[in-house]
């Protein structure tokens, strides 16, 4: 590991000013992913700001939904009653991640910043465009199975491996940020994460400096028809091959609306619109999931080694909204 400076942030506007200063500054939240790559050699930060002691674990309601703040862990936020009541496709997702232990100590930033698990991006021998710009594609030509089939090009074909945030998009989560002068933005979490386009080393539009300081839920009407599928290859913990955040809003037997969701399968998660639109005014039966399957994964693009996503992706869609529905 590299030396590198600590620093431990009294307030927000600090932490952001300590990042913002020093282009090769990071924050520190929960540290199971910013240790583990800094240990691996893929992140190099030369100072650490440390924002484990800032006031923004709070969980509470506002604006007839709830803020969740960025330092509360994925524990904590899974457990909450408010979440829980209101949020279980939220609760779901996070309990599909990671494990116990990991849980415990990782925060929602650091859990919606997770970088990809492609397997290239780790090994600082082979070339990779997000770890090294400019260096090339391994696993383009290579061995590509947990990688993407929406979105990518020939600069990156990773995913992002993140579970919560698949809920988060079904739920039209967002993400609120600061600053380092102490100003406020809010980003709709599907504008958070990025597709690779010519920068695949930026994962987010977060901005250098810039603080998560909470997650916004609206108040939902998918309480009570949601469901958190994921596949993977070992249930005790993996990322996800293919995951679906599943929700539908019904009116008797007919969905009036629906979100569905891809994890594990693009460089962010896949929010389909062409499923929810499927879905639509449609009756709550497994053929109309079954066209919604259909229309979610028609413009996939495998790659060599995971042509099976597709058809995974397919049966897993159906799966996820048969458990929404309460047909399953
Ligand atoms: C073995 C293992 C299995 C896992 N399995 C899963 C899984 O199945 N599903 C899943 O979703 N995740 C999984 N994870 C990932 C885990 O959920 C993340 O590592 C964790 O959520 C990151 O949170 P953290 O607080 O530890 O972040 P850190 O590691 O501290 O930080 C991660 C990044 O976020 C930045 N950061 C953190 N907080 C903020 C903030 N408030 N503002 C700005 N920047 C910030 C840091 O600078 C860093 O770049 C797994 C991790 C491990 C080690
Ligand atoms: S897919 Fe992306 S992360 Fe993986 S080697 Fe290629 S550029 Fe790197």
């Amino acid at each position: 590991m590299r030396p590198f400076k600590y620093v431990r942030a009294s307030d927000p506007n600090a932490a952001a000013g300590a990042v913002a200063a020093n282009p090769l500054a990071k924050c520190l939240a929960g540290g199971t992913n910013l240790l583990d790559l800094m240990k691996e050699d893929v992140e190099r930060p030369n100072e650490l700001v440390d924002l484990t002691r800032l006031k923004m674990r709070e969980i509470r309601p506002e604006r007839g939904g709830v803020s969740i703040g960025a330092l509360a862990t994925n524990t904590e936020t899974a457990n909450h009653p408010l979440i829980r009541s209101n949020y279980p496709l939220l609760t779901q997702a996070i309990v599909a991640g990671a494990s116990g232990q990991i849980r415990n100590m990782a925060t929602n930033g650091g859990n919606l910043l997770q970088r990809t698990r492609c397997q290239y991006f780790y090994d600082t021998a082979m070339p990779c465009n997000k770890r090294e710009p400019g260096t090339g594609c391994g696993a383009r030509e290579g061995l590509n199975r947990i990688h993407a089939i929406f979105g990518w090009n020939d600069k990156c074909v990773a995913t992002y491996p993140g579970d919560m945030a698949n809920a988060l998009y079904a739920l039209d989560a967002v993400v609120r940020v600061r600053g380092a002068g102490g100003a406020e933005r809010t980003i709709p979490v599907d504008e958070f994460h990025r597709l690779p386009g010519d920068t695949p080393e930026k994962d987010n539009n977060l901005r250098h400096g810039e603080l998560i300081v909470a997650i916004e839920l609206p108040k939902s009407s998918f309480a009570k028809n949601s469901y958190y599928l994921k596949v993977r290859d070992r249930a005790s913990y993996a990322f996800a091959l293919v995951a679906v955040a599943a929700a539908l809003e019904l009116d008797g037997g007919t969905v009036r609306q629906a979100r569905v969701v891809l994890g594990g399968v693009a460089h962010k998660p896949w929010r389909s619109r062409e499923a929810e639109a499927a879905l639509s005014g449609k009756p709550l039966s497994e053929e109309s999931f079954r066209r919604a399957a259909e229309a979610a994964l028609a413009d996939a693009k495998p790659l060599a080694h995971n042509a099976y996503q597709v058809e995974l992706g397919k049966r897993a869609v159906v799966r996820a909204l048969m458990r929404a529905g309460k047909l399953a």
